[in-house]
């Protein structure tokens, strides 16, 4: 490995680890407003109206939606993650059903 394809790699990984983060934060305001009562999970999923464990979907990682999210079941929730992966400052909110 050349020098410069380590500080590529380096700086990949550097990205990928700030990216975590913020979706650790992200998803940690979510359960401390559930807990302080500021969000409701819902029953059904706002994608397929089927009754299942929902899960919170981020469509952006920039903090002033970090309560602005989907419930999703799992299955919707995987198919809009495939849609939004690793960009985590989307702007535009993506239009359900999917
Ligand atoms: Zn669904």
């Amino acid at each position: 490995m050349t020098q410069e394809e380590w500080d590529r790699f380096e700086k990949g990984e550097e990205e990928r680890r700030k990216r975590q983060k913020i979706k650790r934060k992200a998803i940690s305001t979510v359960r401390k407003a559930i807990k302080e009562g500021k969000l409701v999970r819902p029953i059904q999923c706002e994608n397929c109206h089927k009754e299942n464990n929902l899960e919170a979907h981020h469509w952006s990682y920039l903090p002033q939606y970090w309560l602005d999210i989907f419930w999703l079941c799992v299955k919707c929730h995987r198919k809009l993650q495939d849609y939004t992966q690793n960009i985590i400052q989307n702007t535009v909110k993506p239009n359900l059903p999917l």
